[in-house]
């Protein structure tokens, strides 16, 4: 499979170290508020990366990190700590704070289904290797120390700046310096001391002061403790190509003298129609706002699947309106054909397979499998049978949940469908009495007025159910009952 690695600017074949296993480090959230839906847009495009992996026969070990401290409001070293300021806004302990914002973030990575990392970890829980690493660059004459902490002095790094293209090399000219002392403008901390006027609730001793790692220290950490140096895939978006990845590489490079990681993945930002969104300005919208708006989760994850993640995704909700609509007539042809009889697997069933297999092995092309899956349903040489395992096949990447949707197998020969929710996704039954009893009650008086030929009734009683929430439509001798979305 290809894959577009960003530090050589090309689509490359991927080469793992190891045969049958893929090692992947992907950046954390920091985390001190919700996790908005551009930073979810991430995770997602990182869960398809490995199921694509998987789907190719390899074993993933996928660390993730939490940030839970030294991430700072700006990134020239200089601000608060993301974390520090989010504990007094609300008047709880950092400790609290990234307990609450870690968990609730593992709740959105279930409701979006990605599958979990293979391990967690937490900056705070590796800061005695990040002062081993410092003090590594110490010895290795790459680090010198000013008033506010230890910086690493780029210019000692004759590679210095490898994932940069030419914009970043601009910015990095442009960039207004915030840290006054520092040797040159590159140059990052790697150890902050705490500030002189004020207690910080996270500080640890260290050989030159007491004070809190960088965030790019803690992320080569952590990966290298996990997965060795180097490893193959890291991951993130593509904010972090111009500061955090490039000194995550340079402290490798220091110490090492490898690559850190052999590919650079980096999916493109979901921005809001007309702003950037961002925790720090405040506007954000979460899998939360998205709910009362009345959208699913998995509708989300469907919008993103839409759109390749190196491309950008401009956020609305008229996208969310067609993503949730997709998504139901995806489930809606799921439930058609799932208790079709059994037939050969005809060869038009394995070309569909070789393709989605062509779409999702260059650079993870999602949206293009996803629109050869809407052609693969509308095939008449193929059986509703073939069709039924095409998409629970082709589900083990786009993670919609498409394999949960079933009907009970008396729903073919019976008189009622009906169509409700279980834990946002649809599900159908032939049960009436599954109904709410008011609404069997309705249901049952407009059968018999149908029956009795009292259209006047039956069209009022039809009312009264659409005002419950519910559609009812016949079809042949079938009636369909539909709960609104
Ligand atoms: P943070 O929690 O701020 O450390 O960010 C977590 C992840 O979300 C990082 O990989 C960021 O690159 C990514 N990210 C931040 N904003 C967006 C956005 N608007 N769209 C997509 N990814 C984002
Ligand atoms: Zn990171």
């Amino acid at each position: 499979m290809k894959i577009y690695n960003s530090l050589t600017k090309k689509k490359e074949e991927l080469k793992p170290i190891n045969e049958k296993e893929v090692k992947i480090y992907g950046c954390g959230p920091t985390v001190y508020w919700f996790a908005h839906i551009g930073n979810l847009r991430t995770y997602i495009f990182e869960d398809i990366l490995k199921r694509v992996l998987n789907y190719n026969g390899y074993s993933v070990n996928h660390v993730m990190n939490i940030t839970d401290v030294g991430h700072l409001t700006s990134d020239s070293d200089s601000g608060e700590d993301k974390l520090e300021k989010g504990a007094k806004k609300e008047r709880k302990s950092v400790w609290e704070i990234a307990e609450f914002y870690t968990e609730f973030f593992k709740k959105d990575l279930e409701l979006l289904n990605i599958i979990k990392p293979t391990k967690w970890i937490k900056a705070t829980d590796t800061i005695n290797d990040q002062i081993e690493l410092i003090k590594k660059l110490e010895e290795k004459g790459f680090t010198y120390t000013i008033s506010d902490g230890v910086y690493f002095d780029t210019s000692k790094l004759e590679k210095y700046g490898r994932l940069w293209g030419e914009s970043e090399r601009k910015e990095m000219k442009g960039r207004i310096e915030e840290v006054k002392e520092k040797r040159n403008q590159s140059d990052f901390a790697l150890w902050k001391f705490s500030p002189k006027n004020e207690k910080r609730q996270m500080e640890w001793e260290s050989p030159w002061g007491v004070g809190f790692p960088g965030w790019h220290t803690e992320c080569v950490v952590m990966s290298i403790k996990e997965l060795g140096i180097p490893f193959d895939i890291h991951c993130g978006g593509i904010d972090h190509i111009f500061i955090h990845h490039t000194n995550e590489i340079a402290q490798a490079e220091a110490v090492y003298d490898k690559p850190l990681a052999n590919y650079w993945m980096h999916g493109e930002f979901l921005n809001l129609k007309d702003s950037k969104m961002s925790k720090s300005s405040g506007t954000i919208i979460t899998l939360s706002t998205l709910k009362q708006k009345g959208f699913t989760p998995l509708a989300y994850r469907y919008l993103c699947l839409n759109t390749h993640y190196r491309s950008k995704l401009s956020f609305s909700d008229e996208s969310m309106d067609f993503a949730e609509n997709s998504l139901n007539k995806l489930y809606e042809k799921a439930f058609e054909t799932f208790n079709s009889s059994k037939t050969e697997y005809s060869e038009r069933y394995n070309e569909y397979i070789k393709k989605f297999k062509e779409y999702i092995d260059d650079d993870l092309n999602i949206p293009g499998a996803l629109a050869m899956t809407w052609d693969m349903l509308k095939d008449k040489d193929l059986s509703d049978f073939e069709k039924h395992e095409l998409l629970i096949n082709f589900d083990e990447v786009f993670g919609l949940r498409l394999s949960l949707i079933k009907s009970d197998e008396n729903i073919s020969g019976s008189k009622y469908i009906i169509k409700t929710f279980k834990d946002d996704l649809p599900f159908w039954t032939s049960d009436i009495n599954s109904l709410p009893e008011e609404l069997k009650k309705l249901v049952e008086e407009r059968e018999e007025s149908r029956n009795n030929k009292d259209w006047d009734k039956s069209d009022e009683i039809r009312e009264k159910i659409e005002k419950l929430g519910w559609q009812i439509e016949d079809s042949g001798n079938k009636t369909i009952i539909k709960l609104n979305n």
